[in-house]
């Protein structure tokens, strides 16, 4: 086969070039026929939909034909036809097949269609090829575009944090060590302790779980930053809402204090779920007919509606009177589970919901202390089906307030001197949230699990792919 330029089906299915001749490569879906003629199904990963190939079984080696299976992938050069099936508008009539790798039957584990997501996940290495992988990872990534996109035009700087970090203090959950010693043989103090002063940074480090804290100085000198990039957490969490790797999007805004940090997090989420539903509308439907009847009523409820905002007193006020049955009973003080958060959003406002104010025990020590003594400037942004799907904050910028509460709270002023220079030097009001990617994706994908809206999910016990 002479070279040419590979068209995409994305780009075939829109084309009315009838009878001119296009290359186009992909990996077979289906196929079925009579001995005249084979249809096959074709995907190449553009678009959700296939392209229906005709091969004229006359005109090709029997053996050949007879090797293109489900999952084979092959190259076609053929003509532009449109089609008389009620499926597709325009279909290749073949000319020329090339058959790049074949597919056993036998052995192939997507022969047949229809397997449970929790199949899929078994088998991470080929699930990309199936329907449902193939809208998720699109939709991924036009939400990753879209979120560079946003904060590119609102004069925000992409900041990159490390994913090593030398703190062990960012509170936001257990971690990962990073270590080059030898784990049979770790070189250790008089006192038994495992020895970091002879690790490869010379002290104990960690994988990341959260951009925030390096965040906060990029914001002190560039004004508008965000960090997006992978955050670790090694808590034996198994919820359909965690994972132990996942993807973290941080703005952080000096100027900003929490009015228009809430303002910031609605504009966004509703700019995202708007650039979804103006570019990734196959894939869209294809996941609401499949998973979630509602999902883009849904979607358009939430941009077209303004989120509900109250402060965490008021909502302990409003789940202690609601007469509902939780799991884990409600009482100010307590940390809200994803029940409550939910009956706030689904039961009670019908709308995505904005709480401030959290008790200060049960937030960061880096969040800005209200003058009631009792309670932070904290947002948590809930949203329908997926409870929590922003944390943020106005920090605290007071230097002494925030040295008496590290103090408090235990945390080593060694590992934090170079974040409380911040409040030392030009210091400022500022503010910021972070946004987990994936429950993002799950929301807008309208999917039930986040392990089915990473490709590789990292979950307890699960580190095969
Ligand atoms: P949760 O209470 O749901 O466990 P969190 O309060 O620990 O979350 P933050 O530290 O505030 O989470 O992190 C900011 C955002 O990151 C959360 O709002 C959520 O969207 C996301 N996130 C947090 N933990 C995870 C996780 N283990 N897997 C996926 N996303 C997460
Ligand atoms: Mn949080």
């Amino acid at each position: 086969m002479e070279y040419r330029e590979r068209h995409k089906i994305k780009d075939i299915l829109d084309s009315t070039a009838y009878g001119s001749e296009m290359l186009v490569k992909g990996w077979v879906r289906t196929k079925r026929g009579n001995k005249n003629v084979t249809f096959l199904s074709l995907n190449d990963g553009s678009i959700i939909h296939n392209l229906q190939v005709v091969v004229d079984v006359a005109g090709f080696d029997e053996n050949l034909l007879k090797q293109i299976t489900t999952g084979s992938c092959i190259a076609v050069v053929g003509k532009l036809v449109e089609s008389k099936g009620q499926e597709q508008t325009v279909e290749i009539h073949a000319n020329d097949i090339t058959l790049y790798g074949t597919a056993d039957p036998e052995t192939y584990p997507l022969q047949k269609k229809g397997h449970t997501l929790e199949f899929l996940r078994e088998i991470a290495h080929l699930r990309p090829r199936t329907n449902t992988f193939g809208a998720v990872l699109r939709i991924r990534h036009a939400m990753a575009y879209a979120i560079h996109k946003y904060f590119n035009d609102n004069g925000f700087f992409y900041l990159h944090t490390p994913i090593i970090t030398g703190s062990d203090a960012e509170g936001a959950g257990a971690m990962f060590h990073v270590t080059a010693m030898e784990l049979d043989n770790i070189p250790r103090t008089p006192e038994g302790e495992a020895d970091y002063s002879q690790d490869f940074f010379g002290k104990a480090t960690n994988l990341t779980v959260s951009g925030q804290l390096e965040g906060e100085l990029g914001a002190m000198a560039l004004g508008l930053i965000y960090t997006f990039g992978p955050t670790f957490r090694a808590e034996n969490s198994n919820t359909p809402r965690h994972l132990a790797e996942f993807w973290m999007i941080e703005p952080e805004m000096a100027f900003y204090e929490i009015k228009e940090n809430m303002d910031l997090a609605e504009d966004f989420l509703k700019y995202l779920i708007t650039y979804a539903l103006e570019h990734c509308m196959p894939d869209l439907e294809f996941l609401s007919k499949m998973y979630d009847k509602e999902l883009l009523e849904r979607l358009r409820f939430v941009i077209e509606n303004d989120f509900v905002r109250l402060t965490y007193t008021e909502g302990v006020e409003i789940l202690e009177k609601s007469g509902q049955k939780f799991e884990f009973p409600v009482s100010w003080g307590v940390d809200l589970q994803s029940e409550h958060e939910r009956y706030l959003v689904e039961q009670h406002f019908k709308r995505p919901v904005i709480l401030t104010d959290y008790p200060r025990e049960i937030k960061a020590f880096y969040m800005k202390q209200n003058a009631d003594g009792k309670t932070v400037r904290a947002m948590d942004v809930l949203f329908p089906k997926i409870g929590e799907i922003i944390g943020g904050s106005q920090r605290e910028e007071d230097y002494t307030k925030l040295k008496t509460r590290i103090g408090e709270l235990g945390i080593p002023e060694k590992d934090m001197w170079w974040y409380l220079e911040t409040r030392k030097f030009g210091t400022a009001p500022h503010s910021g949230f972070g946004l987990g990617f994936e429950r993002l994706v799950l929301f807008i994908t309208g999917m039930a699990n986040i392990r089915d809206v990473i490709p590789f999910p990292r979950t307890p016990k699960n580190a095969e792919f």
